[in-house]
């Protein structure tokens, strides 16, 4: 096998161009643990923790140095906001510049204002509008920016590469009325369809107008919901024959975003996104396109 060896610019550490795996919003949370488990996985991979801001991104890298010195090759950072072109562009072009292939994407950043909604009775009730500028944030970051991030990795994306896309139950369809889930469970989907009810989604919510059209009061469950609708029907077309992506449900999980009464700890956060990197090359394949629950088990969209 060709090995090329490259230093990191931005680390400074030489690495392998062997099983890189990109984690988005890895400062904290769900993300960072993710970035620990691909560390200690057998595969050994390259990790790449990325962050929005460089000096959250770099305190993490730091934890994560002291707690494991013996990783410091396989361990890298590069910035990341998804929700902005500039800084995707950057890190694409960085891939570009030092020959890079991506074996393994984890689309994990995600932002959700917990005052939408309210834990009732072991299920949520919604509470509360956003204002515009919150739902632009949402949408951006959670469904548009992780589809340019991706769209803009394919290139480098190894031939038998995978995407995880960190879901939620909130993204599942039972949550919508019947024309939402009739258009977003229809497999003639195209992407230009995809975005056109996206944009009818998104000018509606800023009128607060978009549960009238049959869509959930919440932008974070939406916005899920559309992630699984792009990982189910138009990711899939755009994959190389053995390249694969999945959406995944890492549990509701005492985070800043899954708040203190999640009942998930964050070594529960894991388990599916786990269970989807160990998939062998043949079942990958088949299960391409598909959602887990929380525990790793293929679960209805
Ligand atoms: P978290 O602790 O709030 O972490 C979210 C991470 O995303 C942070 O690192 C945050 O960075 C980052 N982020 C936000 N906007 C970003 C952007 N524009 N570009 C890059 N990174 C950005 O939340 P979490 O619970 O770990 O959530 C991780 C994922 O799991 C999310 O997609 C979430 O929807 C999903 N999820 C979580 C739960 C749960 O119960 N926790 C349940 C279902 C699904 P900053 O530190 O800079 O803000």
């Amino acid at each position: 096998m060709n090995i090329i060896i490259t230093i990191n610019k931005q680390s400074k550490v030489p690495m392998e161009n062997t099983n890189i795996a990109v984690v988005t919003g890895a400062n904290k949370g769900i993300g960072y643990a993710i970035v620990e488990q691909l560390l200690l996985h057998p595969t050994k991979y390259s990790v790449f923790l990325t962050s929005r801001d460089t000096q959250r991104g770099e305190e993490a890298m730091a934890n994560l140095l002291k707690k494991y010195p013996e990783f410091k090759n396989r361990l890298h950072y590069h910035q990341l906001d998804v929700s902005s072109s500039k800084s995707i562009d950057n890190f694409v072009q960085w891939l570009e510049d030092n020959q890079k292939t991506v074996s393994l994407l984890v689309n994990n950043a995600g932002i959700f204002y917990q005052r939408e909604i309210r834990p009732n009775n072991g299920n949520f009730e919604f509470v509360d509008f956003l204002p515009p500028e919150d739902t632009k944030r949402i949408i951006q970051t959670n469904v548009r920016g992780l589809i340019e991030l991706t769209e803009k990795l394919l290139p480098y994306l190894a031939d038998d590469g995978k995407i995880i896309n960190i879901s939620s139950l909130a993204g599942e369809l039972w949550w919508q009325g019947e024309a939402v889930q009739n258009w977003l469970s229809d497999s003639r989907l195209t992407r230009q369809g995809f975005f056109d009810l996206l944009d009818t989604f998104e000018q509606a919510a800023y009128k607060q107008q978009h549960p009238a059209l049959g869509y959930f009061g919440s932008i974070y469950f939406t916005s899920k919901a559309f992630v699984n609708a792009y990982t189910r029907f138009i990711l899939p077309r755009l994959l190389k024959k053995n390249q694969t992506g999945f959406a995944v449900h890492p549990g509701w999980i005492q985070t800043d975003l899954g708040g203190k009464e999640a009942p998930g700890k964050i070594d529960d956060s894991y388990v599916s996104t786990l269970a989807i990197v160990n998939l062998s090359l043949e079942d990958s394949l088949k299960l391409s396109g598909r959602y887990f629950d929380e525990f790793g088990k293929l679960k209805d969209f």
